[in-house]
């Protein structure tokens, strides 16, 4: 079937102030704004699932895997069951091909957004009141909200696939979460241990949400994508918003990989390095002693046995987090409901 309207040519269209031909009217579809697109049955939803992709215009992959779904549903091969809001967070990094334009969006959230005037920021703060629009105007009843933002990381990782677990303020974590995850093909889960400005805390922490940063690969360009390594993640998050009744495995501890934060070494510093090469991958061990990062004249050393390293860039502002450094954790030692 040739297609005549391309929701990613339309966001992209209307971030750069071209014109583009209306979305198509829709019964079932409201459009909060550009890329910001919710998808509601007529009846018998329980669940609210906001699938949000490019916080990092240059991560393409999750924006692929949005746009796809998106289509399915206008070509009707896609039957939605359960209310959803697909997030295409921001255009305007996309359209500039960059992680973001001037200012990390994933640090903007929770309130964020008010310490500055810039694109990111103001949008950060329209993206907060569509994420409370859509859970807060759900119907009446039992219902359970879901939030999964979808990125790619810069660099290769030991572990393909992981999502960080937003800080649950002492509640338990989740067997189904991390069950789904695992089926997802995600079953590395990185613990966070404080509040953070990133999105999927904004929608754990102010309404409930199970919520998650998902991380499912490596940034390549549009077009690049091997598809087939995201084929059970979109698989599942279809079946999460196209069945009543969602079918789990039952939850098998030996699945899943859980990584606790041991250190965040920010930049403090003009002269800021790190002690090892760009190409390091996520999640890659380093030896007791060993030096990581140089900020000033202040040296980090690795303290504890099998500590590994995540999410380094050398280059962010100064005040922002260079390094994390994580520890494996039993799954045993969780505390899970
Ligand atoms: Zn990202």
């Amino acid at each position: 079937m040739s297609r005549t309207f391309d929701v990613l040519e339309w966001t992209i269209a209307a971030a750069r102030g071209d014109s583009y031909p209306d979305f198509p009217e829709h019964p079932q579809i409201t459009v909060y704004d550009t890329g910001v697109i919710a998808i509601e049955p007529e009846q018998g939803s329980s669940k609210d699932v906001i699938l949000s992709c490019a916080v990092h215009g240059d991560e393409t992959a999750p924006i692929e895997l949005v746009r796809d779904m998106i289509h399915a549903v206008l070509d009707g091969t896609l039957e939605i069951r359960q209310r959803v809001l697909f997030m295409i967070a921001n255009p305007w990094s996309i359209v500039a091909g960059k992680r973001f334009v001037e200012v990390n969006m994933n640090r903007l959230f929770s309130g964020a957004h008010a310490t500055g005037d810039t694109l990111e920021h103001q949008h950060a703060a329209k993206l907060e009141r569509y994420v409370e629009r859509f859970y807060t105007s759900a119907p009446a009843g039992q219902r359970q909200r879901y939030h999964y933002d979808l990125h790619t990381a810069i660099r290769d990782s030991a572990y393909e696939k992981f999502a960080v677990y937003p800080f649950r303020h002492g509640q338990p974590y989740k067997r189904e979460q991390l069950t789904f995850l695992a089926e997802c093909g995600v079953s590395t889960i990185l613990l966070n241990q404080a509040p953070t400005t990133t999105f999927s805390y904004f929608s754990s922490h102010q309404f409930g949400a199970d919520a998650f940063t998902v991380e499912l690969g490596k940034v390549r360009p549009f077009g690049q994508n091997d598809m087939s390594r995201f084929a059970a993640a979109d698989h599942m998050f279809r079946q999460l918003i196209s069945t009543e009744t969602l079918e789990l495995p039952e939850f098998d501890v030996s699945r899943h990989h859980i990584f606790d934060v041991c250190r965040t070494i920010d930049r403090t510093q003009t002269e800021f390095r790190l002690n090892f090469p760009d190409d390091v991958a996520n999640f890659t061990p380093f030896s007791q002693g060993e030096l990581l990062a140089v900020d000033g004249t202040t040296e980090y050393h690795v303290e504890q046995a099998q500590e590994r390293i995540i999410f380094p860039n050398a280059n962010v502002a100064i005040g922002q987090r260079a390094l994390l450094t994580v520890t494996e954790l039993p799954v045993a030692e969780l505390d899970l409901v």
